[in-house]
Order: structure tokens, then sequence, then C-alpha cells
């Protein structure tokens, strides 16, 4: 600390001890009504928050740049400094100003980061808020995440190749890396937005991490969660749980499990695959428009919207699962009124995932505990919606609910239906919840009629009628009688205060009931918070309970909103097996594409029917806009829904399971991260050929297209051929311009060659959409063109290349002649074609109807100038 900072006023040295104390936050200091920042601190939130940087005098020592903000706009401002990837450290007076000997006692009472951070304008209600936790040792990574905000703790040990797939799955906000790894591995983990923490390496020891977690588990063994042997796993768990048990000032009782995240049991989705096929993310607007779950995900709940975003990142491999939710959504779909009515019922429902989180950190209000019991009731009415004739294993599910009635009734009976939503004033509890409150309540709300009775009491008592009863701030209550009545006081009125033309006085009584006034409004809030608390701690006994009812909640809603999905859209269930490796689907169709198209438009579906022993591989070729990617990507999406237990947009589905899905679709650069278009091609080629399965579904969409012809043509034979002859005979479909590659396809006994219909008129393709059998051999590279208003100039000379390098495989001739304009900018060739035109017309030899067909020719070209 420099002298400068030691010489300022003692604030300024309280100050800079909280600030020393948590050097990467920036430091809220409450001031009376308001938190302040200074130094660094101030210039960085006055630049965040728009609001004015000014300087505060520092004693002695010169003055401070401070920027600050009234306490009660801190919601309002945080999740700003928060969203811009900063900590923040919140410094409250722990005493009362007015009681203080000295300055005022000040602590940190909690610490905001975007990893842990429960701010309702922070968080996205769809969406979990990871804070991940790595730990790393030789090559492997004990990976934790810790969503603070819903209580969802777990991990994976994983490779440090797969630290990206792994980041790519979940939604982090912000990573802890232990301090003496940091310098080595933070690189790993640089080039995502969001911010790296440094922490103490204290769990590294694995014997303090396990017993941490133990002690916050309340468990005396690790087995449970099954990951007792997995010491990475348990340093990992440690310094994330620790981490937000700091920041919250141990407030984590809402986190009560910690589970593994086993890739055994499910398909792996690379980041590639997740960001080509698009399920979240569009890539060209980078918003949720254009994704699978814009167009899937029809949830009434929060917390089901967030479920459902996990089945469809982790698609299962085990059938029986599959299959049990599919059956829970066939039941929906032979009971739609119950279906409809339970969706009626969810969009009542609050998000009790974060509410609990809200509770766990003291931050929820009586509101929020009504909304618990009332959401809790809901799910009674839900179960009651699925009656065991009629559902099986919807019955299952909802039977497997908590029965939390008396914790619905405790809350009821204690808090009133519609809580005010400042409850620091009180009056949020029930009557006739405690007498002592009821009484005090009395007192308050009857202070003005017990006055009134007293009044007339007294002016019965002494005579005098003009005698009244006042209030000041000062002097309290008092008797005020005019002079002229003084002789008829009695002597139990004592002398308060003297006016002019009046005395005021007070009774033992009148003091007495004053004293209980006052203390009664303070009481009642005291009382009131008091039985708050109390009730909290009953919420926290059954947090797991609750937890276990929102998670049915979830599933309901999804199960729920998947039924109606595929009655509204006409998806089907697909059937699925693990007995050999082939894809037959009829019909498919690609479910936000067809949600995209205008009306008069129709998706037009196609067939897919392969399998790795006859049809490993496709070859699709055919012109660019035929519809190559799109029939690629809805494959892949397919498979996705219908291993989350989704039905599929298709007429029929006989599925095999994957266990892997790769895709190598769209050019896409990664330029800022130092790739160009070929180099990120390659590298998502290389992770396919080097990480494939025997149950792996590859889709290949172009490859070799950013290099040159000749490059790019041996590269996509020579992966063709690999992937052909391995010894797990992946199901490939690879759609390419290549039509060299047909040839390839027709030697290797299960390539087959498909591709995309056109239809040819004259100047013009139209696309029809639909795969067929066989190759093609024709790109129509220059019929898009012209389509896309490529100058027809340039059009007509591609033709005549084209026709010259198809026949000499050279361009022999070259154009050096200047483009002809008139001065409109019209194209003077086009006037001179149809005069050409009209000057060949040999009339003698030209029937009317040929005439009418040139005529008509005519008129056409003119229509295109
Ligand atoms: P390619 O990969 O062959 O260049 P795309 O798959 O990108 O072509 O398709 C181009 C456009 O054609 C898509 O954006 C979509 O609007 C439309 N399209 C593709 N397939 C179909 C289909 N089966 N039915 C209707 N429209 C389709």
């Amino acid at each position: 600390m420099s002298k400068d900072k030691l010489a300022g006023t003692p604030v300024m040295r309280q100050f800079w001890k909280m600030k020393k104390e948590n050097p990467d936050s920036i430091l809220l200091f409450r001031m009376g009504d308001f938190y302040e920042t200074f130094e660094e601190d101030a210039k960085i939130t006055s630049k965040i928050l728009g609001i004015t940087l000014t300087k505060r005098s520092n004693g002695a020592a010169s003055d401070v740049p401070l920027a600050g903000f009234p306490f009660h706009a801190l919601d309002q401002y945080l999740h700003k400094l928060l969203k811009s990837g900063h900590r923040v450290a919140i410094c409250e007076q722990i005493e009362d100003p007015k009681e203080a000997k000295g300055i005022v006692k000040r602590k940190v009472t909690e610490i905001a980061s975007p990893g842990t951070s429960i701010s309702e304008n922070f968080l996205e209600q769809e969406e979990n808020n990871y804070l991940g936790s790595i730990t790393i040792e030789k090559n492997k990574v004990g990976f934790s995440i810790l969503d603070y905000s819903t209580g969802e703790f777990k991990g994976s040990l994983i490779s440090i190749e797969e630290i990206d797939r792994f980041i790519s799955q979940y939604n982090i906000k912000e990573i802890i890396i232990p301090e003496s790894q940091f310098d080595s591995y933070h690189h790993i983990v640089k080039k995502y937005n969001f911010l790296i923490t440094k922490v103490a390496n204290w769990y590294l020891d694995l014997k303090i991490a396990s017993d941490y977690l133990k002690e916050h588990f309340k468990i005396i063994s690790l087995k449970g969660f099954g990951i007792a042997n997995q010491p990475l796993l348990i340093k990992s768990a440690a310094f994330a749980l620790e981490y937000v048990d700091h920041n919250y000032g141990g407030k984590t009782h809402h986190i009560i499990d910690y589970k593994e995240i086993k890739n055994n049991d499910l398909m792996i989705l690379d980041p590639y695959t997740i960001k080509n096929l698009e399920l979240f993310k569009s890539i060209s607007s980078g918003d949720r428009k254009g994704t699978l779950v814009n167009s899937i995900d029809k949830t009434s709940t929060p917390s089901g919207s967030r479920l459902f975003k996990k089945w469809i990142l982790q698609p299962l491999i085990d059938i029986k699962r599959i299959d049990s939710r599919l059956d829970r959504i066939e039941e929906m779909n032979n009971n739609i009124q119950s279906r409809d009515s339970i969706i009626s019922i969810l969009k009542e429902t609050s998000d009790i995932e974060r509410i609990l989180s809200k509770i766990s950190a003291n931050k929820a209000t009586p509101k929020d505990f009504i909304a618990i019991a009332d959401t809790l009731e809901h799910l009674n009415h839900i179960k009651k919606k699925v009656p065991k004739n009629k559902f099986k294993k919807n019955y299952e599910l909802i039977n497997a609910k908590k029965n939390l009635n008396s914790l619905i009734l405790s809350i009821k009976n204690t808090i009133v239906e519609e809580p005010p939503s400042n409850y620091t004033k009180g009056f949020f509890i029930k009557d006739g919840v405690n007498a002592e409150l009821d009484e005090y309540r009395k007192i308050a709300h009857n202070a003005k009629e017990w006055l009134i009775n007293y009044q007339s009491n007294i002016q019965n008592q002494t005579g005098i009628k003009k005698i009244k009863i006042g209030y000041n701030r000062v002097f309290g209550y008092y008797i005020e009688v005019t002079n002229s009545h003084l002789d008829k006081i009695p002597e139990s009125f004592i002398r308060k205060q003297t006016l002019t033309n009046a005395e005021r006085f007070f009774t033992e009584d009148l003091k007495d009931y004053e004293g209980k006034i006052l203390a009664a409004e303070d009481n009642i809030i005291k009382i009131e918070i008091e039985i708050f608390k109390t009730l909290r701690n009953k919420v926290l006994k059954e947090i797991e309970s609750i937890l276990n009812n929102a998670e049915i909640i979830s599933k309901i809603d999804i199960c729920s909103s998947l039924s109606k999905l595929s009655i509204d859209k006409n998806y089907v269930r697909p059937k699925m097996n693990c007995k050999n490796s082939s894809i037959q689907i009829e019909n498919s169709r690609h479910p936000v594409i067809e949600d995209l198209l205008d009306i008069e438009e129709h998706f037009i579906p196609n067939d897919i029917d392969v399998n790795s022993k006859k049809c490993q591989i496709s070859l699709i070729t055919g012109p660019n806009m035929a519809g190559k990617s799109t029939y690629l990507r809805q494959i892949g999406i397919i498979m996705i829904m219908a291993q989350s237990g989704c039905y599929v947009p298709c007429s029929k589905a006989k599925i095999s399971i994957i266990d892997r899905l790769f895709t190598r679709v769209g050019a896409s650069d990664n330029l800022a991260g130092g790739e160009s278009t070929f180099l990120v091609e390659m590298n998502e080629t290389a992770n396919i050929l080097n990480n494939l399965t025997s149950r792996s579904l590859i889709l290949l969409d172009e490859i070799g297209r950013g290099t040159s012809t000749y490059d790019g043509l041996s590269i996509a034979w020579a992966i063709t051929e690999f992937l052909h002859n391995s010894k797990y005979f992946p199901i490939t479909l690879f759609a390419t311009h290549y039509h060299e590659l047909i040839e390839l396809a027709n030697k290797l006994p299960r390539a087959n060659n498909y591709s995309v219909s056109v239809k040819e008129n004259k100047d013009n393709i139209v696309f029809l959409r639909k795969i067929i059998k066989g190759g093609t051999d024709r790109s129509y590279g220059i019929h898009v063109a012209q389509m896309a208003g490529i100058p027809k100039r340039v059009i007509n000379r591609s033709n005549k290349i084209l026709n010259l390098l198809s026949k000499e495989k050279k361009i022999v001739d070259f154009d050096l002649s200047e483009p002809k304009e008139d001065l409109e900018g019209k194209n003077i060739e086009a006037y001179e074609s149809i005069l050409n035109k009209i000057k060949s017309i040999d009339t003698n030899s030209t029937s009317p109807l040929e005439g009418l067909i040139l005529l008509n020719e005519i008129i056409d070209e003119a229509k295109d100038i």
C-alpha cells in the first residue's frame, strides 16, 4: 500500500483494506444510501454504467476518483458489470451508523461473478448459467460445472483435447483454474469470452478436497456420487463448490448432489456439429431465430426449456431410455384433452429451481414462497390429469413426486395471498399465525380508535369539551388544554410543554400506549421476519424433494410440448434399434427450413435408406442451391431428435442408434481464431477421421473446396476411400460438387451415387429438390449465376469458356474487348443479339408456327433487357 493511501481518511483506509482482500473484484463500497466505487474501479464502473466520475476528498492525501449509485439501484446496475465480464464484491455497512463509534464497520457480504450470479437481470430464463472448474494432471482434466442459480452440479473426466467439445455444450460464463496451473493452461480457454479466475491451490490436496465435499453433502463417502475413485473430479468439484460458497458466504443449501456425466451413455456431438446443425445458434445471425430449438422447443416453463436443451445436447444411446421418453409422448398423443389441460396448468407455474437458489442465498421475498406453494399445488392438479387407467409411463413419472402438502399448507397458512413487493415494512404474514404479532397489529391498527376513545373518556372525566389529543415527532403524544380550562385538569395529568395560550400534558396511560404504538411497528417487522426465517428453514429442509418435483414438472412439460408439436407438425415416432447399423427414413423433412418456407412454398420430403453393409457411403451430387446441405442436415437433426426422445419430421423412421454424429458442413472462417477457411475445413475433417466409431454417422458437405481443384479433388477422393475402407464402416453422406467422384462411387462396393434432381428449361433450371439414385455430371453453376443476376455478357462468355474447356481442356481464345454500354447503362449486346436474330429470319423458309415461336423468343429476350 502506498504512503498516499495510508495517509487518506479513515474511511478510505478502510476501503483500501477491503480492496486489498478483493484485488480482482470491483468493490462496491456502501456509504449511507449509496454504493461508491473508488480509484480504478470508479473509472471502470463510470464507463460501463454511464455514471458520472467525480472526486472524493481524501484528507491530507490527494483526491480519489469516485463514482457511485443509489443502493436501491443495485440490481439495475450489477448485471451490467457482470455482463461486461467483471466480478463485483459488495461491501455493506454491518452496523447502524447511528450506533457506530468511529467509522461504521463494513464487510464484504457477497461476491457476484458472471459464473455464480443470480441477479434476475443478468440470468436468461431459459438458459443455465454455469461456472466451470478445471483441474488438470498430465493429459487428464477434471471438469466440473455448477449452476448456482439452479443448484445443478456435475462434471466429467476428459482429455485436454476434449475441453472445447465440453465447453461448447454448456453455457459457461466463468472458469476457475487453480493458481499453480493457471499459467500453463489458461491459454486453452482464453479464446472464449468468459471470465477466467485464478483460485488458491487448496483443493489440489485430495484429502482436503474430498473432506470438504463430504462435509458439504453430509455424507461419509463419495461412492454414492460415483466419483470416489476420480481424484481429478473430486478436486475440480471442491474448487467449484468452495468458490460459490465463498462468494455467497456459505449459502449453498440448494446444491444437494454431484452427478458424473458419463459420455458412454450419450451420443457425442462435436462443437462443429452443434454449430453446423444450428441447434441453438444461427450461423448467420448468431441468435436463436432459425435454430432447431427455436422450431421445436414449445415448452411452457423456463426449467422445461432448460432441460430440453440438455436433452438435445446429450442424445441418449440407451434404447430403453429413449423409448420411455417416446412412450410418454405417445400416451399424451392418445389423451389430447388431458394433455391440453396439463399445458394450461404448466403455464401457471413458476420457476422453482431458480426461486430455491434465491431462498438459499437469502434473497427470496414472500412472493417467492407463495410461488413455490402455488407451483407445488399445480403439480398436484397435474397429477389428477394423469390417471393410472389412461397413462402408464407418465403416471410412473408423476407418481414419483414427493408429497409436500404440509409444506404447501405451512406457506399458505403463513403468508398472505398477495404479499406486498416491499416486504421490509412487514404486513405479509397472515393474521392468526402469532398471537403477539396479532396484538401488535391490533395496536397499530386500532391506535386511532383508542385515541378517540381515550379523548372522549378524559373529556367526560374533566368536563372540558375542548380537550384534544395530538402528536408531534419531538414530544410524542400529548393532551392539549387551553389556559382557560387549566383549573379543571386532574392530578394525573403531567405537564409536558407550555404554549402561549395552552398547556400540553401526558398521562401514564397515554405514555404507556405511546410506547406500545411506537414499538408495535418495530415489533411487527421483527416478528414477521422471524416467522419468515422459520418458514425459510422449513423450505430449506425440503429442498431435495422440491427439486425432485421441479424436475418432474420440467419432464412433463417437455413431453406434453413434444406431443403437441408432433401432432401440429405431423411428426412420427421413430422406431429405434441397436442391432445393425442402418438408417431408413421415409419422407424426411428439415424441421427448421420447413418452418421458414413461405406459405405457398412446400418442403419437398426425401427418403434415405442406408446401412453399413451395402450402402455405407452415399455420394450426393447436384448443383448449388439444389438442397444437398439441407438434406444432410435434416438427416443429422432427425437422428439427434430421435435419440433425444422426440418424434421426428418424416412419415416413417427406422433408425439404428448412433454414438457419434460428425458433420463437416458449410465453409466457415474462423479468422478471429487465426484459421483460414480451408484450415477450418481440414481441422473438422481430421477430427472426424481420427475419432470415428462403428456407430458413427458422418455428414460431409463439400470437402476440399477451399483449395485448388486438383488439390481438393484429390483430398476428397482419398477421404472417401479412407472412410469406405475403414474397419468401422461408418455410414457417410457426402455432398460434393466434384463429379469426378461419381466414378469412384461406381467402383467402391459400398458406395452409391445420388443426386438432387433438376429440371432444365431452355435458359434456366428448376430445382426439384428430390434426391434420386445416380450421380449428375452437371453443376449448372452458370445457370445459378444467371439466376443470381450476373450480367449476360459474363454468362455468355462463361458458357463459351466452358465449351472450350470441356472440348480442348484449355482456353484458346481471349476476349479483351470493353463491355459495351449505352448512355443509360443498358447492355447494347442484348439489343444486338435481338437485331441479329431478326436479321437472320428467312421468311420464305419459315412456317407461320415457327414464325410465332421466333417472335415469342424475341419478345422474351426483349423483356430481359
Ligand atoms: P445446396 O447445399 O445444394 O447448395 P441448400 O441445401 O443450401 O443447397 O438449399 C438451398 C435452399 O433450397 C435452402 O435454403 C432451402 O430454402 C431450399 N430447399 C432445400 N431443400 C429443400 C426441400 N427439400 N424442399 C424445399 N426447399 C428446399
